[in-house]
């Protein structure tokens, strides 16, 4: 590989002429959102593992570029560890990408990073987009603390209980959902977390129909409803973490419900306690009179 490539720091591989496994982010959408060194290390590498080959001798063929790909997903990750040990002992570089994004994001490669660490390869990044981090940018919800969990749950039981954790999470909620069900996830959204609590649908970002829509979760449920193409593509969805604490005793009794549906009494009545900083006795005896 050419010298620009190797400027980035190694890691305690001293002397060794063993080959780095490169992490490579790839565009969310815009095929333009890729950077020169990306593509320098695509050309370069003696391989690309990819999450569907196909998929990426698009975003290939579009820069010319001719590296031989390998599949690499969820189902055959770990079997390709022992492949790829071999491969950089023998001196050459590989690249890792995903069919979009950041790789490990949502998206395979732990397995094969963390072995590798654990074997003392070298593995440096090419940083650049992933949805989550292009979400934040633009949601217009507060950034200095988020918390990103994946895809909720299919089932709306399994996905309500999910959402029931973040009655009392201060911090940005950052998730991702699927056209097929982002209505259902908001509607469950209006019943655990309150009509009222505000939400961000970041949709299809970077591409032909990118849209941001907010409001209140239930505004958001009525807006899908007139408006059924706000329910097609990709999306991340965006939570606002709770900003006040709670006001007055119809929201305690609100939340106190919420709680008590997950946790033994005594422990969503102390919860509430400290997110309203009202004495616990006080709100111990709201939460018996809800049973
Ligand atoms: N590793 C990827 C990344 O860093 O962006 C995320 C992979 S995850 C399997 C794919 C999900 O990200 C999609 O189902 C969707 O929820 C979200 N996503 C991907 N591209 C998007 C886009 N252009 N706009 C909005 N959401 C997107």
């Amino acid at each position: 590989m050419s010298d620009p490539l190797r400027k980035a720091p190694t890691v305690n591989h001293g002397e060794s002429t063993a080959g780095c496994l490169w992490v490579v982010a790839t565009p969310i959408g815009n095929l333009t959102d890729i950077s020169k060194r990306a593509l320098e290390v695509l050309a370069n590498v003696s391989c690309i593992l990819a999450e569907d080959t196909r998929h990426s001798k698009r975003l290939l063929n579009h820069y010319g570029i001719r590296t031989r790909l390998r599949a690499c997903h969820d189902h055959n990750e770990a079997e390709q560890v022992g492949w790829l040990c071999a491969q950089l002992e023998s001196g050459v570089d590989i690249a890792l990408i995903s069919d979009a994004g950041t790789p490990l994001i949502s998206d395979p490669g732990y397995v094969l990073v963390s072995q590798l660490r654990k074997r003392s390869f070298r593995v440096q990044c090419v940083p650049g987009p992933s949805a989550i981090v292009a979400a934040l940018s633009v949601a217009g919800l507060p950034t200095d603390r988020f918390v990103f969990d994946g895809f909720l749950p299919a089932k709306s039981a399994a996905r309500q209980a999910a959402l029931a954790v973040y009655a009392l999470e201060g911090r940005t909620v950052v998730l991702l959902e699927s056209s097929h069900r982002i209505e259902a996830c908001l509607v469950d959204i209006v019943s655990v977390l309150g009509p009222q609590r505000r939400v961000v649908l970041a949709r299809e970002l970077t591409k032909k129909f990118e849209t941001v829509l907010d409001g209140d979760a239930a505004d958001l449920v009525q807006r899908l409803k007139e408006d059924p193409d706000q329910t097609r593509g990709e999306f991340v969805l965006l939570i606002e973490g709770v900003t006040q604490p709670l006001k007055d005793d119809q929201e305690v009794l609100r939340m106190l419900q919420i709680l008590m549906a997950e946790l033994p009494l005594k422990q969503a009545a102390a919860l509430v306690a400290s997110l309203a900083d009202r004495k616990k006795n006080e709100v111990y005896k709201l939460a018996l009179s809800l049973k």
